[in-house]
This record gives structure tokens, sequence and C-alpha cells, in this order.
């Protein structure tokens, strides 16, 4: 039975599917080659992270597929209910990178206080001739400790980034659309401590976070979450990041948040128009961007192949 991991999949995942009968293909078809390919080669599972979209028009065309894979979380790029409703197996691996996008969060946090997404652009080639005016211009460094952090969304990655904002000495609040859970459990030198968050109203969260950092899915409506109003009622010099999804900060609002110097700085992870967002934003020298690379740990890959194989094994097995 053969495997099309189109978008990778780990070495760990590669060989369980390998030692339980499994033949894996990790060659990156192109989209438009898709529906011929998995049909010629008759491939019983298709595997994706989100690149590779799965839409109606591979569901009909490939009779073959019983199991679609999404290696991750967000499925926006599958038409889940529709496979279902012909009987393919759906599954994707909502735990394995909750850690790896919090720790992606944290190294932005820290990196828009410091500068340093800029600073290292500007070593390389300013560096030797203007040190003292490079020192200058990011000596207004602010320190993590102390400041609030809302957190938009507390689910998986949410919950996962308060440990480490609470192990930062960070005051978190946060927000989510539904009842949560306000305690989180943090490790620390071989011990569990438990802490709380405080819950505070969407409102209330604009308002009073020195930092806001949104993990929320794409909204079905494809709203913003953080829209011109919203962006409006923080607080001076706020600092936003966002590793969730394209779209739930409006781009347009944002850059003028970031002109009117409402917001100071922002990290990006996600863009609305991946993968080719737009040049005003990644231009843009208040602005700190990484190419959606929230789950691309070694580690992080591992567990989602891993668990991705459980799941083919379970599944067609
Ligand atoms: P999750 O389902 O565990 O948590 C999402 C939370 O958001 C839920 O508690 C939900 O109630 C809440 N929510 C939804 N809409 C909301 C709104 N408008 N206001 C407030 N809360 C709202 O998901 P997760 O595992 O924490 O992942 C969150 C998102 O992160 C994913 O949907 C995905 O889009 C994104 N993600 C990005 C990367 C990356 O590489 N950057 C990797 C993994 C996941």
């Amino acid at each position: 039975m053969k495997i099309l991991a189109n978008d990778g999949i780990s070495q760990a995942g590669i060989d369980k599917l390998a030692a339980n009968g499994f033949e894996v293909i990790t060659n990156n078809v192109p989209q438009d080659e898709l529906v011929d390919y998995i049909n010629e080669n008759q491939v019983v599972g298709l595997l994706v992270r989100s690149a590779t979209k799965v839409r109606k028009d591979i569901i009909d065309n490939c009779s073959s597929l019983k199991f679609i894979g999404r290696g991750g979380v967000g499925m926006d790029n599958i038409d889940v209910e529709y496979a279902r409703s012909k009987g393919i197996t759906v599954q994707n691996t909502p735990a394995a990178s909750s850690q790896s996008v919090a720790e992606l969060v944290m190294g932005q946090l820290f990196s828009i206080s410091r500068f340093t997404f800029d600073s290292s652009k500007q070593m390389p080639s300013e560096g030797a001739d203007n040190f003292k005016q490079l020192k200058k211009k990011y000596a207004k460094g602010v320190e993590l400790r102390g400041k609030t952090l809302g957190i938009i969304g507390f689910g998986r990655i949410g919950r996962s980034l308060a440990s480490y904002a609470l192990g930062c000495g960070m005051n978190v609040i946060a927000y989510d659309k539904f009842e949560f859970d306000s305690t989180v459990s943090l490790s620390i030198a071989g011990q569990t401590l438990k802490a709380s968050v405080k819950k505070v109203a969407f409102d209330e969260l604009l308002l009073s976070s020195d930092y806001i950092s949104l993990h929320v899915p794409k909204q079905e409506d494809g709203s913003a979450v953080l829209g011109a109003k919203e962006l409006n009622s923080l607080k001076d010099g706020a600092r936003i990041v966002n590793a969730a999804r394209g779209g739930v900060i409006d781009e347009d609002a944002l850059l003028d948040a970031l002109s009117s110097n409402k917001i100071a700085y922002v990290a990006l992870d996600v863009f609305e128009n991946e993968p080719t967002p737009r040049k005003d934003l990644l231009e843009n020298d208040k602005i700190a961007s990484t190419p959606h690379i929230g789950a691309a740990t070694i580690e992080a890959q591992e567990r989602i192949g891993l668990e991705l194989a459980e799941k083919i094994i379970e599944t067609l097995k």
C-alpha cells in the first residue's frame, strides 16, 4: 500500500510505516499533477502539511484514496467534511507541534523587544563602519519580565505559550471564545508547578496588554480577529505576534497602526497570501517575519510523522 507524503514526513514516520508494510513516497508532486499521480500509483494515503491542497477534485477523482493526513493542526487546506462524506478518513496531529509554535512565539517576543530581527539584518553591511550608530539605534530595548501578555485563543498552543511566558515572569491574561481552564502546568527543574492565568473579556485584553499573541484558527467567516477597530483600542506602543493564521489580523489595518505608531512592533509567521505574502509587510522594518515555521522543529516533525504513521496503521491495516 502506497502512501504519498507530498509535503514530506520525518524519517521516524517513514520507518514506522515501512515496518508495517507501507511504501512511503516522498516526491513533491505539483498540485495540478496530483490526481494523475495518485491514480497511476494507486496511492491509498495522502499526507500533507499546509502547502498541498486536498480539494473536491482530488477527492472525487482518486478512488484509491482512503486516508488523508495533515501533519499539523489547521485543516483549512483540506475539504474535510466532503472527504469524510465520501468515506475517506481525515486526521491531523493537533498536539504534536504546540510546544514548537509556543517556543517560536517566545523567540519572536524577545526579538521584537530587543530588535534582534532588525539588527542582524543591519550588522553584516553596517556593523563594521557604523557600530556606534547601530548601538544607539537599538538602545531602547524592553524586558519581558513584568509585562502583560494577552493571549487570544487559549487552546493547546495558547496554553503552552502561557507556561513559557509565566516562566519568564510575564503577567499572562487570556481570552477565548469558549469557557476554558485557566490553570497551566509549568515544568521547572524536574518539578511541576501549577499557575493560573487571568481570564479576561476580549475588550479588557485589548486595553491592558503590552504584548498580544493570537492562537485562534482561521475564522470560519474569514473575518479578522484584530481589525482596525480592535487595533485602535490597544495600548499605545503594544507589540503583536501572529503565529496562528494569515487573515486573523487585517494586514492593511496592521500597516496603518504601525505607521501611526499605535503599535510598535509586530512578528508574523503567517500571512494572508501564502506562499506569496505582500512585500510591504516583509519590507517593513517594524515587522519581524518568518516563513510559517511555527511547527518546523525536528522534534515536532518527528512527533507528527510518528503520530500520522500510527493513525494510518490503525486505519488501513
Ligand atoms: P486549539 O483548537 O487547541 O485552540 C484554538 C482556540 O482558539 C480554541 O480554544 C478556540 O475556542 C479559540 N478561538 C477560536 N476563535 C476564537 C476567537 N475569535 N476569539 C477567541 N478565541 C477563539 O488550536 P491550537 O492547537 O492551539 O492551534 C491554534 C492555531 O494555530 C491553529 O488553528 C493553526 O491555525 C495555528 N498553527 C500555526 C502553526 C504555525 O506553524 N505557525 C502551527 C500549528 C498551528
